[in-house]
């Protein structure tokens, strides 16, 4: 499933082609996206030039202008669980599970499709009209745990000292940060050595900034090897990422603690796989 760091390789590896080009098409399949809610149609687009790509956690929008009215309006994306968004030439075939393709004029260069790929169909890619709707989406997000500011680490921590949730599952709340799925929640928590049943009430103010860093340096070294892929994961260039690799415990069920040598566990917890080290993950507090 991306998280922060896939979706920040997916917006750098389509910038270039599709800030500044004009939406020539749209074409969408008539099967519901993001569970069952029926597509709103994206035609409205046809005609407007895309302004940026933007990227908080793991939504992205693409505010557009449309050269008949004046107003900003958009599209915004949720890559869900298996989501893709690729670049093809238009002659390109159109894979099993194409949900949606915006026929592209780039400012440099030829007429390209951006399709959004889904089989599991748990995402979304749906238009926005109005500055307040996306500034909705947007604000419902906690920071983005890409960028933190040392203000933003300082306030995470003071909230996530008041849940008493366990801290994996407190993790997961893109209203606390937003950006950190299943791979980087389990990966944070090795960094800062500490239980994924850990209690948010149990950290000590030190505890807490350091696991607000650690969620910040995972899901940055995950960006740095261009994202994890393990199942479907790939950039707009159909690139997958390489962080698997260079992962602590993220998938490492049985294999060696790259620390200790014990091998690393993993468990259902809340309904998702963490994976931990039993020996460097501290089930008590170790300083108050
Ligand atoms: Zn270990």
């Amino acid at each position: 499933m991306p998280e922060g760091p896939e979706v920040e390789t997916v917006r750098r590896s389509l910038v270039d082609v599709v800030v500044g080009a004009s939406v020539q098409d749209v074409w969408q399949s008539s099967l519901p996206l993001r569970m069952a809610k029926p597509q709103a149609s994206l035609q409205a687009f046809v005609g407007s030039t895309v302004v940026s790509l933007e990227r908080k956690g793991k939504l992205l929008w693409l505010p557009c202008r449309d050269n008949t009215r004046s107003d900003v309006r958009g599209l915004l994306v949720r890559l869900g669980m298996t989501g893709q968004l690729r670049l093809h030439a238009p002659t390109d075939d159109v894979a099993k599970h194409t949900h949606v393709r915006i026929v592209l004029q780039p400012r440099i260069g030829t007429v390209q499709e951006l399709r959004y790929v889904d089989p599991r169909r748990f995402g979304d890619v749906a238009g926005y009209h109005d500055a307040a709707t996306l500034k909705a989406q947007v604000e419902a997000l906690g920071p983005d745990g890409l960028t933190l500011s040392a203000n933003e680490v300082l306030a995470a921590a003071a909230k996530l000292r008041t849940t008493t949730r366990a801290l994996k599952e407190a993790l997961l709340d893109q209203r606390w940060l937003a950006g950190v799925g299943n791979i980087y929640a389990c990966e944070a928590l090795f960094r800062a050595r500490l239980s994924p049943w850990r209690r948010g009430v149990s950290l000590s103010p030190k505890e807490a900034v350091c696991l607000v860093e650690c969620c910040r340096d995972a899901l940055v070294h995950g960006l740095e090897h261009n994202g994890t892929s393990f199942s479907d994961y790939v950039d707009a260039r159909g690139a997958t990422g390489g962080a698997l690799a260079h992962l602590w415990v993220f998938q490492r069920e049985t294999l060696p603690c790259k620390q200790c040598q014990q091998p690393i566990e993993r468990r259902d917890q809340a309904g998702r796989s963490t994976f931990f080290c039993r020996r460097c993950q501290h089930a008590r507090p170790t300083s108050r």
